[in-house]
């Protein structure tokens, strides 16, 4: 796999979906799912230019991120456990995957007894899929002004995976009821949320025209991930080890 070769498409992707509906390519950020991928890709991808990854299990980022050339930038982009929010917070720039009242809770704590604060991002399932987290659109609006009340805790945005599909378009829907939903976030908290982490491999351009700020390719760039590895989404498989 030719990785720079891979960026130059994601690029030129990237551009060609800004341009359609007129926004500034500098609005939209790739972030580079490193999760399957030895530390040898990270760094080669981070001689390409690339500065943020993203990692969904705390286990794999933990081993990987000491091995990795230390400028780079980190997000936690899979489901958190609330008895490793101690490394989430100390290994990772932002949790991008906040999806319950008590792990923001926790993850507050943590910030607190290591003196810093928190950046994350609210995980929604916006399509209610059962095998995935996220809090439901009624569960974030109910829970916002509490999270957002959490002292460590900083609130960018949202996130939201969309349901897998080969046609891009299916998951426009969901895409554009995230960014509703952060318009509707920003009128409860009196407040601009910034971030919207929205769109992969196979969806980052309809994600980019309906308003997304990060787009997480994993595949794309570093091609398919070792047989094994963590699958997308963000429960391990039903019986997979717990570490
Ligand atoms: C794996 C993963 C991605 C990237 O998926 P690709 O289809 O490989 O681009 C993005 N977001 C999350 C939360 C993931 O787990």
């Amino acid at each position: 796999m030719d990785l720079a070769a891979n960026l130059r498409d994601i690029q030129t992707r990237l551009r060609a979906a800004c341009d359609r509906v007129q926004r500034d390519l500098a609005s939209v950020t790739l972030l580079a799912v490193s999760k399957g991928q030895p530390p040898e890709r990270v760094k080669a991808a981070a001689d390409l230019g690339l500065t943020l990854f993203g990692e969904n299990r705390i286990q794999e980022g933990k081993a990987k991120i000491g091995l990795c050339p230390s400028r780079l930038r980190w997000h936690l982009i899979g489901h958190l456990q609330s008895n490793k929010c101690r490394d989430a917070v100390h290994f990772f720039e932002m949790i991008q995957s906040v999806d319950s009242l008590e792990l923001a809770r926790e993850i507050d704590k943590w910030a607190e007894k290591s003196a810093q604060r928190m950046p994350v991002l609210l995980e929604v399932n916006v399509a209610g899929e059962a095998n995935k987290s996220g809090l439901s659109p009624e569960q974030l609006l109910a829970r916002l002004k509490e999270i957002n009340a959490l002292p460590r805790l900083e609130i960018y945005g949202l996130m939201t995976l969309a349901p897998w599909t080969p046609e891009p378009e299916k998951a426009r829907p969901v895409f554009r009821r995230l960014r509703e939903l952060k318009t509707e976030c920003e009128q409860i908290l009196g407040a601009p949320l910034t971030q919207l982490s929205m769109g992969m491999s196979g969806d980052f351009e309809v994600a980019i025209e309906e308003g997304a700020t990060l787009v997480r390719v994993g595949t794309a760039l570093f091609g398919s991930r070792p047989a094994g590895a963590s699958p997308t989404g963000d429960r391990p498989p039903f019986g997979a080890l717990q570490s």
